[in-house]
């Protein structure tokens, strides 16, 4: 199972992420703090999809 985060902590590794509920993928950049989903699904946690290229 991959590792989930939460809306507000900070974001481990630049990459793609997307919403656990509504599945929508966004990038963020490391060290910024989680956002709460587009769609405002309010509980959703942010799954790890693809890392940045290194
Ligand atoms: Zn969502």
């Amino acid at each position: 199972m991959k590792p989930h985060f939460k809306i507000g902590t900070e974001v481990p590794e630049s990459g793609i992420y997307w919403c656990t509920v509504c599945m929508t993928p966004d990038r963020f950049e490391k060290g910024r703090p989680f956002p709460d989903c587009r769609n405002l699904c309010g509980k959703c946690h942010w799954e790890l999809v693809e890392k940045d290229q290194k």
